[in-house]
Protein backbone atom coordinates (compact mmCIF):
# COMPACT_ATOMS: atom_id res chain seq x y z
CA UNK A 1 0.00 0.00 0.00
CA UNK A 2 2.77 2.35 1.18
CA UNK A 3 6.38 1.98 -0.05
CA UNK A 4 9.06 4.71 1.06
CA UNK A 5 12.59 4.18 -0.03
CA UNK A 6 15.41 6.79 1.13
CA UNK A 7 13.15 9.45 1.33
CA UNK A 8 15.12 12.51 2.25
CA UNK A 9 13.42 15.72 2.91
CA UNK A 10 14.98 19.63 4.15
CA UNK A 11 13.71 23.11 4.63
CA UNK A 12 15.35 25.93 3.57
CA UNK A 13 15.47 28.33 5.95
CA UNK A 14 17.23 31.32 4.31
CA UNK A 15 20.73 30.15 3.76
CA UNK A 16 20.66 27.16 6.04
CA UNK A 17 18.54 24.19 5.11
CA UNK A 18 17.29 22.03 7.98
CA UNK A 19 17.58 18.36 7.01
CA UNK A 20 14.12 16.69 8.64
CA UNK A 21 13.89 13.39 7.36
CA UNK A 22 17.61 11.27 6.13
CA UNK A 23 16.64 8.08 4.45
CA UNK A 24 13.23 7.07 5.42
CA UNK A 25 12.42 3.29 4.65
CA UNK A 26 9.04 2.27 5.21
CA UNK A 27 6.68 -0.49 4.08
CA UNK A 28 2.72 -0.44 5.81
CA UNK A 29 0.35 -2.58 3.88
CA UNK A 30 -3.24 -2.42 3.07
CA UNK A 31 -5.16 -2.55 6.16
CA UNK A 32 -2.74 -2.26 9.02
CA UNK A 33 -3.15 0.37 12.01
CA UNK A 34 0.06 2.04 12.62
CA UNK A 35 1.64 4.93 14.50
CA UNK A 36 4.05 7.48 14.19
CA UNK A 37 5.80 8.75 17.24
CA UNK A 38 9.07 10.40 17.96
CA UNK A 39 9.53 13.57 20.27
CA UNK A 40 8.37 17.09 19.06
CA UNK A 41 10.48 18.55 15.90
CA UNK A 42 11.39 14.89 14.80
CA UNK A 43 9.77 15.32 11.60
CA UNK A 44 6.15 12.75 12.29
CA UNK A 45 4.25 15.53 10.62
CA UNK A 46 6.65 16.39 7.55
CA UNK A 47 6.65 12.75 6.95
CA UNK A 48 2.55 12.64 7.33
CA UNK A 49 2.59 16.00 5.03
CA UNK A 50 4.73 13.72 2.67
CA UNK A 51 2.26 10.68 2.65
CA UNK A 52 -0.68 12.84 2.16
CA UNK A 53 0.86 14.55 -0.76
CA UNK A 54 0.64 17.34 0.68
CA UNK A 55 4.36 17.74 0.68
CA UNK A 56 6.98 17.02 -2.04
CA UNK A 57 10.14 15.12 -0.87
CA UNK A 58 13.95 15.78 -1.98
CA UNK A 59 15.73 12.10 -2.54
CA UNK A 60 14.28 8.83 -2.69
CA UNK A 61 11.16 7.45 -4.33
CA UNK A 62 7.31 7.10 -2.89
CA UNK A 63 5.09 4.37 -4.02
CA UNK A 64 1.40 4.35 -2.78
CA UNK A 65 -0.84 1.79 -3.91
CA UNK A 66 1.32 0.96 -6.44
CA UNK A 67 1.56 4.86 -7.72
CA UNK A 68 4.89 6.66 -7.81
CA UNK A 69 4.13 9.68 -5.98
CA UNK A 70 6.27 12.32 -7.52
CA UNK A 71 7.05 15.20 -9.06
CA UNK A 72 3.47 15.76 -9.38
CA UNK A 73 1.68 19.00 -10.58
CA UNK A 74 -0.91 20.43 -8.11
CA UNK A 75 -3.77 19.09 -9.97
CA UNK A 76 -2.67 15.53 -9.98
CA UNK A 77 -1.78 15.64 -6.74
CA UNK A 78 -5.29 16.80 -5.89
CA UNK A 79 -6.50 13.81 -7.39
CA UNK A 80 -4.94 11.28 -5.72
CA UNK A 81 -5.81 12.66 -2.33
CA UNK A 82 -8.99 12.83 -3.22
CA UNK A 83 -9.44 9.50 -4.56
CA UNK A 84 -7.38 7.86 -2.12
CA UNK A 85 -6.61 9.90 1.41
CA UNK A 86 -8.36 11.24 4.50
CA UNK A 87 -6.82 13.41 6.73
CA UNK A 88 -7.80 14.50 10.21
CA UNK A 89 -5.74 16.94 12.08
CA UNK A 90 -5.24 18.32 16.02
CA UNK A 91 -7.45 21.37 15.21
CA UNK A 92 -10.10 19.40 13.52
CA UNK A 93 -9.78 22.02 10.53
CA UNK A 94 -13.77 22.52 9.96
CA UNK A 95 -15.23 25.41 8.10
CA UNK A 96 -16.04 27.43 11.58
CA UNK A 97 -19.50 29.28 9.05
CA UNK A 98 -20.42 26.18 7.69
CA UNK A 99 -22.42 23.76 9.33
CA UNK A 100 -21.18 19.69 10.43
CA UNK A 101 -23.40 18.07 7.40
CA UNK A 102 -21.87 20.78 4.96
CA UNK A 103 -18.44 20.12 6.16
CA UNK A 104 -18.73 16.23 6.25
CA UNK A 105 -19.87 16.88 2.41
CA UNK A 106 -16.68 18.83 1.46
CA UNK A 107 -14.87 16.09 -0.30
CA UNK A 108 -17.89 15.06 -2.25
CA UNK A 109 -18.39 18.72 -3.59
CA UNK A 110 -14.96 18.21 -5.03
CA UNK A 111 -15.83 15.23 -6.80
CA UNK A 112 -18.68 17.67 -8.10
CA UNK A 113 -21.31 15.53 -6.52
CA UNK A 114 -24.68 17.28 -6.08
CA UNK A 115 -25.76 18.99 -3.37
CA UNK A 116 -28.55 17.18 -2.51
CA UNK A 117 -26.53 13.39 -2.99
CA UNK A 118 -23.56 14.96 -0.35
CA UNK A 119 -25.78 16.07 1.94
CA UNK A 120 -27.16 12.72 2.43
CA UNK A 121 -24.31 11.05 1.87
CA UNK A 122 -23.09 13.26 4.83
CA UNK A 123 -25.69 12.75 6.95
CA UNK A 124 -25.09 8.91 6.67
CA UNK A 125 -21.74 9.40 7.57
CA UNK A 126 -22.56 11.71 10.71
CA UNK A 127 -25.21 9.08 11.86
CA UNK A 128 -22.45 6.96 11.80
CA UNK A 129 -20.61 8.73 14.03
CA UNK A 130 -23.15 9.36 16.33
CA UNK A 131 -23.97 12.92 15.76
CA UNK A 132 -26.96 13.03 13.01
CA UNK A 133 -28.91 15.23 15.59
CA UNK A 134 -26.18 18.03 15.15
CA UNK A 135 -25.86 18.16 11.82
CA UNK A 136 -26.98 21.47 11.51
CA UNK A 137 -24.54 22.91 13.89
CA UNK A 138 -21.39 24.74 13.33
CA UNK A 139 -18.44 23.84 14.60
CA UNK A 140 -18.15 25.97 17.83
CA UNK A 141 -22.04 24.58 18.74
CA UNK A 142 -19.63 21.51 18.62
CA UNK A 143 -17.67 20.02 22.20
CA UNK A 144 -13.71 18.36 20.61
CA UNK A 145 -14.73 14.94 20.64
CA UNK A 146 -17.75 16.09 18.44
CA UNK A 147 -15.70 18.29 16.12
CA UNK A 148 -13.24 15.33 15.95
CA UNK A 149 -15.90 13.09 14.84
CA UNK A 150 -16.95 15.67 12.60
CA UNK A 151 -13.28 15.63 10.85
CA UNK A 152 -13.26 11.74 10.97
CA UNK A 153 -16.90 11.83 8.93
CA UNK A 154 -15.27 14.11 6.79
CA UNK A 155 -12.29 11.75 6.29
CA UNK A 156 -14.19 8.61 5.25
CA UNK A 157 -16.79 10.37 2.97
CA UNK A 158 -15.21 9.90 -0.01
CA UNK A 159 -14.11 6.27 0.58
CA UNK A 160 -10.43 6.88 1.04
CA UNK A 161 -7.78 3.64 0.95
CA UNK A 162 -5.75 5.32 3.93
CA UNK A 163 -6.45 8.12 6.71
CA UNK A 164 -3.85 9.73 7.83
CA UNK A 165 -4.29 11.37 11.23
CA UNK A 166 -1.49 14.31 12.73
CA UNK A 167 -2.41 13.92 16.82
CA UNK A 168 -5.64 13.38 16.23
CA UNK A 169 -6.33 13.35 19.81
CA UNK A 170 -3.87 16.33 21.04
CA UNK A 171 -6.25 18.36 21.82
CA UNK A 172 -9.02 16.21 23.30
CA UNK A 173 -9.61 14.64 27.04
CA UNK A 174 -8.07 11.36 27.80
CA UNK A 175 -12.45 9.97 27.57
CA UNK A 176 -12.86 11.71 24.48
CA UNK A 177 -9.15 10.26 23.30
CA UNK A 178 -10.45 6.82 23.83
CA UNK A 179 -13.74 6.96 21.85
CA UNK A 180 -11.85 8.82 19.13
CA UNK A 181 -9.19 6.06 18.88
CA UNK A 182 -12.24 3.99 19.37
CA UNK A 183 -13.63 4.99 15.96
CA UNK A 184 -10.35 4.94 13.99
CA UNK A 185 -9.78 0.87 15.19
CA UNK A 186 -13.72 0.62 13.63
CA UNK A 187 -12.31 2.09 10.45
CA UNK A 188 -9.65 -0.26 10.58
CA UNK A 189 -11.71 -3.17 11.01
CA UNK A 190 -13.37 -2.20 7.52
CA UNK A 191 -9.90 -2.46 6.42
CA UNK A 192 -8.72 0.77 5.68
CA UNK A 193 -5.21 1.57 6.32
CA UNK A 194 -5.06 4.09 9.48
CA UNK A 195 -1.50 6.05 10.11
CA UNK A 196 -1.87 7.68 13.77
CA UNK A 197 0.83 10.62 14.51
CA UNK A 198 1.06 10.38 17.84
CA UNK A 199 3.05 11.33 20.98
CA UNK A 200 0.53 9.79 23.84
CA UNK A 201 1.51 6.05 24.60
CA UNK A 202 -1.89 5.49 25.28
CA UNK A 203 -2.59 5.99 21.89
CA UNK A 204 0.03 4.35 20.10
CA UNK A 205 -0.09 1.33 22.27
CA UNK A 206 -3.16 0.60 20.43
CA UNK A 207 -1.98 0.61 17.22
CA UNK A 208 -0.60 -2.70 15.89
CA UNK A 209 3.13 -0.85 14.49
CA UNK A 210 4.84 1.78 16.45
CA UNK A 211 7.19 3.37 14.23
CA UNK A 212 9.96 5.16 16.23
CA UNK A 213 11.37 8.95 14.23
CA UNK A 214 14.02 9.84 15.82
CA UNK A 215 16.87 12.70 14.46
CA UNK A 216 15.33 12.07 11.59
CA UNK A 217 15.64 7.98 10.78
CA UNK A 218 13.40 5.28 12.11
CA UNK A 219 15.21 4.36 15.45
CA UNK A 220 12.75 1.09 15.63
CA UNK A 221 9.39 -0.23 14.33
CA UNK A 222 7.67 -2.41 17.31
CA UNK A 223 5.05 -4.65 16.86
CA UNK A 224 2.23 -4.82 19.22
CA UNK A 225 0.36 -8.06 19.67
CA UNK A 226 -3.12 -8.22 19.98
CA UNK A 227 -2.58 -9.43 23.91
CA UNK A 228 -0.46 -5.99 24.42
CA UNK A 229 -3.01 -4.00 22.48
CA UNK A 230 -5.94 -5.97 24.73
CA UNK A 231 -4.04 -4.60 27.62
CA UNK A 232 -3.94 -1.01 27.13
CA UNK A 233 -7.39 -0.60 25.91
P1 LIG B 1 6.97 16.93 14.51
O1 LIG B 1 5.66 16.80 13.81
O2 LIG B 1 7.62 15.62 14.81
O3 LIG B 1 6.90 17.77 15.74
P2 LIG B 1 7.75 18.44 12.16
O4 LIG B 1 7.75 17.47 11.04
O5 LIG B 1 6.59 19.35 12.26
O6 LIG B 1 7.99 17.66 13.53
O7 LIG B 1 9.05 19.35 12.07
C1 LIG B 1 10.36 18.83 11.99
C2 LIG B 1 11.34 20.00 11.94
O8 LIG B 1 11.16 20.71 10.72
C3 LIG B 1 11.15 20.99 13.07
O9 LIG B 1 12.41 21.46 13.45
C4 LIG B 1 10.33 22.09 12.41
O10 LIG B 1 10.59 23.33 13.02
C5 LIG B 1 10.83 22.07 10.98
N1 LIG B 1 9.82 22.46 10.02
C6 LIG B 1 8.61 21.87 9.84
N2 LIG B 1 7.93 22.45 8.84
C7 LIG B 1 8.73 23.43 8.34
C8 LIG B 1 8.61 24.39 7.28
N3 LIG B 1 7.51 24.44 6.52
N4 LIG B 1 9.64 25.24 7.08
C9 LIG B 1 10.75 25.18 7.85
N5 LIG B 1 10.95 24.30 8.85
C10 LIG B 1 9.95 23.44 9.11
MG1 LIG C 1 3.78 17.53 14.25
Amino acid sequence: MIELRGIHKSYEMGSNKLHVLKGIDLSIKEGELVSIVGSSGSGKSTLLNILGILDTYDQGEYYLDGKHIKNLNETKAAWYRNQMIGFVFQSFNLISFKNAMENVALPLYYQKVSRKRRNIVALEYLDRMGLKEWAEHTPNELSGGQKQRVAIARSMISKPKVILADEPTGALDSATSMEVMNLFKEINREGITVIIVTHEHDISEQTNKVIHLKDGFIEKIRINTPENILANV
